[in-house]
């Protein structure tokens, strides 16, 4: 058996001892005692000791009784404590049962103690049962706690909101979603009218049937528009339910509501989108209709009434589409209109038909078709083209026509744009420039056709045209240098027109190659002014014939006139000089005339033969000794500047018409040389010679130095002129420098002189033979003891042969006419040959020959001549000629000529 465990509190041990002799010997159970006077091992024996019982004095010397059952009662309430004191006043008794004492025993009654125990442990067993049914029912009704908790974290956290009124309508209970949804905290609401919430958005008849639906006991269900705390409105889905009691009397209502805002927003979109497509659909620009999967149109906007000329109604489920379709149309209409309904559909969305409208008859549309999504029906909106279709029609006539026009046109037809890049360029403007309109698109005009002097001055007024659409060539007709592809420089008449666009001007050029025309104006022109001075020549050159010819033919005129038989032989003599002279220079003068007609008729032919020049310009001194005394000028200072080696140089040329044209030169030198000097000579580079002659003459003005050589021109054609000549001079010299492929020209200086230049390429002989070399080589001619007639009038040429012949050691014996020829030959039987000039005075050797002829058949008689043209050679066999060499004579070919008849 379990001993009894009690803890003593006592401060007397006397007292002790009686309280265990008392129990021990009244109580039938086995005890262990505990005693204790301090607080301090009160406490740790409750803790260590576990006491069945308490056995406590009241008062103690540091503690007293009802401080030990607080400390007892916070460890283990179930500890029957009992209160064991001296004295104790009736309050003090009361104030420890009331504090939890179990009971309480006065020390002079201690006899009532054991009683005391057996009934606190009595009480300490059915207090420990009461305990435990406490405990059982405790978790019990955790139990039952835990399930209506389960159900309001439910309600609580429900996805609606749920509110419960009680019938008068305050609000008894919201749920968390309540609070979420409304913005209202339980706290501010309980207690409330729902009305609260009210919108203000339902009239009173729709309160009105809620109210009488639910306080009938029915549920109540609809939409609803409430406020919440900010004022934001929120619709509803509300349910509203009366709970009754067992009697059937309504004892709350709960509503259980749905947040739909956003459902109603989308319900709310969907019908704006709606609305939006029916005005989109009403409004388009384009007829539209909706057509039934069995063609029977459903709707129908304006612009179809419009296009049909019929109204909605008239259509609407009424008509099929296919009856406004022409006939020829439809079977490729039926085809498409299948294929869009099969899988893999490739028929076209959009194609043009001809629609029968009972407004304007046939139209033109642009159909554009598809299947509604998720339908059997098509949506098709027509575009009336008719318009559209004739203007482009009328466009593409118009442009053909421009085309047409532009690609025909002669003219360049341009058009530039605001930025001045090409964007038109007709066949025209590429035969003219000929750049490809591939190669101008875009590109800047000026950069291609302005010549390159003028690049700087085109872009200023291009843009000013291209902001203003004014310039100053503007709507002009202007002549411009342009330039072509290949650079050559054109002439171009341009007319600009300017093309309003929208960012700007553009233009329009129409362009005339004028190149051609503005020659052959030049040419008029040039021609025009040749012919005044052609006309004006001929004048000048009649006056000039006039004087020139009037003047020796008056002398021989007036003198033969003078002359009769009284007249004394010397005054004879002398006029018959003066007539001669006369005659001769008439003669020279119609020569020249001949000459110049010659050469210009290209009948002149070349005799080119090698010739030396120390030879030929032996001739030419003595021409020029001559020619000084003739001219009155033996006081000019002349000298011959031949280059070094002059006496190596050989020409292959026309020596005669060389001859001819020095000679010329060295003439006029003379002649318009008063004081000073001449010099001519040559210099040679390469196979070129270039002849020239000085003279310190009169000098030719500027402006004159290229016409001289133009016919019968002088620089100084006034009828009083103070030199003799006719102007031919130069011009035969021309003539004869083209005629030998040489070129002549002057450098002269008024006042001061001129020096006229020839130069003859491809005429110097190559490896020309050293004068040493070349003289042996000359051939030397021997005629010893042949006697040679030479007939000349003109004393140099005559003075000339003499010196020639004269080496040959022929005898010679002279006649200055034809007359005297025959005289001599008459008188010399042992001639060996007549060397016989044709142009003499008294008789010609024409004439002579045929005289001499007649009587010495077999005498050589060798014509000179200066026309050796092959009729004059013809003419001259004819008369008996032998043969004939040309003057001026050249000593060779003389010599030559002679040996072949001497031998
Ligand atoms: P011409 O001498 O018979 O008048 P040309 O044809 O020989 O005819 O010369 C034409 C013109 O050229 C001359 O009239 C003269 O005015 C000018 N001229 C030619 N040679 C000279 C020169 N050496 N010095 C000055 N003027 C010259």
């Amino acid at each position: 058996m379990e001993k009894l465990k009690i803890l003593i509190l006592e401060d007397n041990k006397n007292d002790l001892e009686f309280m265990k002799d008392e129990i021990i010997s009244e109580l039938k159970y086995e005890f262990q005692f505990k005693w204790v006077i301090t607080r301090n091992d009160f406490t740790l024996a409750i803790r260590d000791f576990h006491p069945d019982l308490i056995l406590s004095d009241y008062n103690l010397p540091q503690f007293n009784g009802l401080d030990a059952l607080k400390i007892a009662q916070s460890y283990n309430i179930d500890i029957p404590f009992i209160i064991v004191t001296g004295t104790l006043s009736e309050e003090a008794a009361a104030d420890a049962i009331k504090s939890g004492a179990w009971d309480y025993v006065v020390k002079e009654r201690l006899q009532r103690l054991p009683r005391a125990i057996e009934n606190a442990l009595d009480l300490k067993s059915v207090r420990l049962k009461a305990r435990k049914v406490e405990a059982e029912l405790t978790l019990m009704k955790g139990q039952t706690d835990i399930q209506l908790k389960l159900l309001w974290d439910a309600i609580d956290k429900a996805p609606g909101s749920v509110m419960v009124t009680a019938p008068d309508g305050a609000i008894q209970f919201v749920n968390r979603k309540f609070e979420q949804v409304s913005g209202y905290k339980s706290e501010e609401v309980i207690g409330q009218n729902p009305r609260l919430m009210k919108s203000g958005r339902h009239d009173e008849a729709f309160y009105r049937d809620l109210w009488n639906t639910i306080l009938s006991g029915n549920e109540w269900r609809g939409e609803m528009i409430n406020r919440n705390k900010e004022g934001d409105e929120y619709w509803e889905d509300v349910s509203i339910s009366p709970v009754t009691d067992f009697d059937g009397n309504i004892r709350y209502f709960v509503g259980i509501k749905q947040d739909i805002t956003e459902k109603k927003a989308a319900v709310e979109a969907l019908k704006k989108s709606e609305q939006w497509y029916k005005a989109i659909f009403g409004n388009t620009g384009t007829a539209t209709v909706i057509i039934d999967a069995d063609g029977t149109i459903s709707l129908v906007n304006g612009k179809f009434e419009e296009l049909s000329g019929m109204t909605r109604a008239e259509i609407e489920g009424t008509k099929k589409w296919m009856e406004f379709v022409i006939p020829e149309d439809l079977e490729k209409m039926f085809s498409y209109h299948k294929e869009r309904r099969e899988p893999g559909n490739r028929s076209p969305n959009q194609y043009e038909f001809s629609f029968l409208s009972s407004r304007g008859g046939l139209r033109d549309i642009l159909l554009t078709v598809d299947m509604i999504p998720d339908t059997n029906k098509s949506v098709a909106s027509l575009l009336d083209m008719t318009e559209r279709k004739q203007i482009l029609k009328d466009l593409k006539e118009s442009e053909e026509k421009f085309r047409l026009i532009s690609t025909s046109a002669q003219d360049g037809i341009i058009m530039i744009d605001t930025n001045g890049k090409v964007v038109y360029w007709n066949p025209g403007a590429e035969k003219i420039f000929g750049y490809t309109f591939e190669e101008m698109k875009g590109k800047d005009l000026h950069h291609f056709i302005a010549p390159e002097k003028y690049s700087a001055s085109y872009p200023q007024p291009l843009r000013n045209f291209q902001k203003t659409g004014t310039g100053a060539v503007v709507g002009k007709v202007v002549e411009l240098q342009s330039q072509t592809k290949k650079g050559a420089s054109i002439d171009i008449e341009l007319s600009i027109a300017r093309m309003q666009m929208p960012d700007g001007f553009g233009a329009v050029g129409i362009v005339r190659d004028v190149t051609d025309r503005k020659r052959a104006e030049a040419e008029l022109i040039r021609a025009k002014e040749q012919a005044e001075e052609s006309d004006r020549l001929k004048s000048a050159f009649l006056a000039t014939m006039s004087h020139e010819l009037r003047t020796p033919l008056n002398a021989v005129i007036g003198f033969s006139d003078l002359i009769d038989a009284n007249m004394p032989m010397a005054e004879i003599e002398e006029m018959v000089k003066i007539i001669n002279d006369s005659g001769k220079h008439l003669l020279k003068i119609i020569e020249s005339i001949f000459e110049i007609s010659m050469l210009e008729a290209k009948s002149t032919r070349l005799r080119i033969e090698e010739f030396g020049l120390p030879e030929f310009f032996g001739t030419v001194k003595s021409f020029v000794a001559s020619e000084l005394i003739k001219q009155h000028k033996e006081h000019l200072d002349v000298a011959f500047r031949p280059v070094d080696n002059f006496t190596g140089t050989s020409l292959k040329s026309d020596r005669s018409r060389l001859f001819q044209l020095i000679t010329n030169l060295l003439n006029n030198a003379i002649k318009f040389t008063e004081t000073g000097k001449i010099e001519y000579g040559y210099s040679v580079s390469g196979r070129t010679i270039t002849f020239f002659v000085r003279d310190t003459g009169i000098g030719i003005p500027h402006d004159q130095q290229d016409l001289i050589y133009e016919r019968f021109r002088q620089v100084d054609d006034s009828h009083t002129r103070e030199y003799g000549g006719v102007g031919l001079g130069l011009s035969i010299c021309k003539g004869i420098a083209d005629l030998t492929g040489g070129k002549i020209w002057a450098e002269s200086e008024p006042g001061v002189g001129s020096t006229f230049y020839f130069s003859l390429p491809d005429s110097v002989a190559l490896a020309p033979e050293p004068e040493t070399v070349k003289e042996p080589l000359r051939k030397t001619y021997d005629f010893y003891g042949k006697k040679i007639l030479v007939v000349e009038d003109e004393e140099n040429n005559m003075s000339f042969l003499e010196t020639v012949l004269k080496k040959t050691r022929a005898t010679l014996i002279f006649a200055h006419n034809g007359e005297e020829a025959v005289q001599q030959c008459e008188k010399h039987p042992d001639l060996n040959l007549v060397l016989m000039d044709i142009k003499m005075p008294v008789m010609s050797g024409d004439v002579a020959t045929t005289l001499i002829k007649e009587k010495r058949k077999d005498l050589p008689v060798i014509a000179q001549t200066a026309y050796a043209t092959p009729i004059e050679v013809e003419r001259y066999k004819q008369i008996g000629f032998d043969d004939y060499i040309t003057k001026p004579i050249n000593r060779d070919h003389l010599t030559e000529v002679l040996e072949k008849y001497l031998r």
